[in-house]
């Protein structure tokens, strides 16, 4: 990601306290390693729906993306073949360290765990990663699958199976049953706040 402009051939720099460090000739660049939060959930959690009162409360303190932004692009730099989806969470890995040079937190909507991003090119790159489920009870998933357009995809059982995986394994969760897109927003607001606060300014 980071290639030396000294050297003669690229070499790949390496990650050090907000550096990027040439191992053969020393060279040194400045590299701001941020964190990342992100905000999962199987289809219908209301993620989409959560994008843009969370980017509004977010607003000079966090920059907020839905993954689904790049998914167009995504395909048609896959040239008709299936996306590669490790590539895919790559690329946003290095948009969170472009928006970390400018000294924000990453805030990335999609359907991510953090297997995910285990051996991913750019992780090193990423400073803490941390995950927030929005999650809704089965049968209420499924009524507001179905009552999708008939063009949203309708892989109804998948959709029920992550979300039960992502209710056992990731903690910080809320359930937009009842609430607002607001409130959920407010509550993933607060979650961030919870670990910003405290975070020494870099
Ligand atoms: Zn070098």
């Amino acid at each position: 990601m980071h290639y030396c402009q000294s050297c003669d051939t690229p070499v790949a720099m390496e990650p050090r306290d907000g550096h990027a460090v040439c191992p053969r000739c020393g060279r040194l660049d400045e590299a701001v390693v941020g964190p990342l939060f992100i905000v999962t959930g199987a289809s219908c959690s209301g993620k989409t729906a959560v994008l843009a009162p969370l980017a509004r409360r977010l607003r000079g303190r966090c920059i907020t993306f839905d993954a689904d932004l790049l998914l167009d692009s995504a395909g048609a730099l896959s040239g008709g073949q299936p996306i590669n989806w490790t590539a895919f969470l790559d690329a946003w890995l290095a948009v969170a360290h472009g928006v970390a040079q400018a000294g924000m937190p990453t805030v990335l909507l999609g359907p991510f765990i953090p297997g995910h991003l285990r051996d991913l090119p750019a992780r090193r790159w990423t400073g803490d990663v941390r995950f927030f489920a929005l999650d809704c009870p089965d049968d209420l998933r499924r009524a507001r699958i179905n009552a999708r357009p008939p063009w949203r995809s309708r892989d109804t059982d998948e959709q029920v199976e992550f979300g039960r995986w992502l209710r056992r394994n990731i903690p910080d969760r809320f359930d937009t049953s009842n609430g607002t897109p607001e409130d959920t927003a407010a509550a993933i607001s607060a979650w961030i706040d919870r670990h910003l606060t405290g975070t020494p300014a870099k």
